[in-house]
């Protein structure tokens, strides 16, 4: 853990990550890998009337992966699609603070699969 400051954002998602699990019936799921660094995420969205109401996941990857999904979580809460839409992978940096760069992929994985995620809840309601 020698990378990341003890009392960092990163470091306190990844030891108390918000909203892991899997939701009822989800209007929305996004699931990413990557093959370089063998992140899985998997992130599950319920949509009402357009919002975000709830936001869960499931991660298996090093810490920065698990970090980035479970702030993502908190950041989509509430949001319209449009609005989650606009969040991108330095966002979740912006929320996390500083981390070496070779793990800025993981915050663009939890994008991808916040993409994903609204992808299908779109594909699932047009
Ligand atoms: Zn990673």
């Amino acid at each position: 853990m020698g990378y990341f400051n003890e009392n960092s954002q990163i470091m306190d998602h990844f030891l108390h990550p918000r909203n892991v699990g899997k939701i009822n019936n989800p209007d929305g799921i996004g699931k990413i890998g990557n093959p370089m660094c063998g992140d899985i995420m998997e992130l599950q969205i319920k949509v009402k009337e357009g919002i975000i109401t709830e936001a869960k996941f499931q991660t298996y990857g090093c810490a920065a992966a698990i970090a980035s999904t479970s702030s993502l979580t908190e950041l989509v809460k509430g949001k319209t699609i449009k609005e989650a839409l606009e969040i991108s992978h330095r966002k979740i940096r912006e929320v996390l603070g500083e981390m070496p760069s070779h793990k800025y992929h993981c915050t663009v994985l939890a994008e991808q699969a916040l993409k994903a995620a609204i992808e299908d809840y779109q594909k699932k309601n047009d």
